[in-house]
């Protein structure tokens, strides 16, 4: 008696009921792929009113879409804020513990969303993303880095990171755009400001093209790592604690805002994985 005791409470706790999902997405079979843009270092305060206008036009295409951010208590899963970590917490779901600023020590503890879904893509601009998949040769054989640039039909990167996005048959893409955190290490306001702009063009362009193509399976989101310090917009860091905190967008036709929700990278792995678990 004491053994099936037992064993019940260890199936509640194991049970998906207790996963922490970031929103509950219109749960019927409609949504079927997940694609992921993570916008590297844009401040909420930058990305808000240019995403806004993107908002605006996501809403022409009949989608909805969701802003989640400070005030919602959005922050990342490791107070490192930086960009490594936060990328192992959507990709593992868990903290990683090898970690030393932003290197890996090894690699990945922990299976990876790519791992567990082989029909899932990573495209990135930033080549750290590749060298902690270096010694998983079935998921390096899909990864895919850019370099910087990340303006539609200039990079000619980016225009193949499109085949991928548009292709049905990848139920997880995570694409990674680098320019917006790059300009901002090196002291470039203007620049900076440019490449949030750029970005959402990119994101723009993937969901308006996708749409015409009645891929309305897909839901979207738009995400950053971490956020950026006040006076010293420049950087990011455990040393910078207002820095700790990031936003997400989600997009799609069946999105339904849950309040009071989880918001942070770990969430947000456990729900992409909910979704891919679907099939
Ligand atoms: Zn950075």
């Amino acid at each position: 008696m004491g053994f099936v005791k037992i064993s019940l409470v260890f199936i509640a706790l194991t049970s998906p009921l207790f996963e922490m999902e970031l929103f509950r997405i219109g749960r019927s079979t409609q949504i079927k792929r997940v694609v992921a843009i993570a916008v590297d270092g844009i401040r909420e305060v930058e990305g808000k009113p240019v995403f806004s206008v993107l908002r605006k036009k996501m809403a022409e295409l009949g989608l909805n879409t969701f802003w989640y951010g400070k005030s919602d208590g959005c922050v990342p899963s490791q107070a490192s804020n930086l960009s490594l970590p936060a990328y192992a917490s959507i990709f593992t779901g868990k903290v990683q513990e090898n970690l030393k600023d932003n290197h890996f020590r090894g690699k990945f503890l922990y299976k990876t969303l790519f791992s567990d879904y082989p029909d899932s893509q990573l495209f990135s601009a930033w080549p750290p993303l590749e060298r902690i998949f270096n010694n998983d040769i079935e998921v390096r054989a899909r990864i895919f880095i850019a370099g910087i640039g990340n303006k539609p039909h200039e990079d000619p990167f980016v225009m193949a990171s499109f085949r991928l996005l548009y292709n049905p048959s990848n139920r997880f893409v995570f694409v990674h755009l680098g320019d917006a955190d790059e300009f901002a290490h090196i002291n470039q306001w203007n620049a900076y400001l440019a490449a949030v702009e750029s970005e959402a063009d990119y994101v723009h362009e993937i969901i308006q093209t996708s749409e015409i193509a009645k891929m309305k399976e897909t839901l979207y989101y738009v995400l950053t790592d971490h956020g950026r310090g006040e006076k010293l917009w420049q950087h990011h860091g455990a040393y910078i604690p207002e820095s700790h905190t990031m936003w997400i967008m989600e997009i799609s036709p069946y999105s339904q805002p849950v309040m009071g929700a989880p918001c942070n990278h770990i969430a947000l792995h456990d729900t992409i994985a909910s979704i891919l678990k679907e099939k």
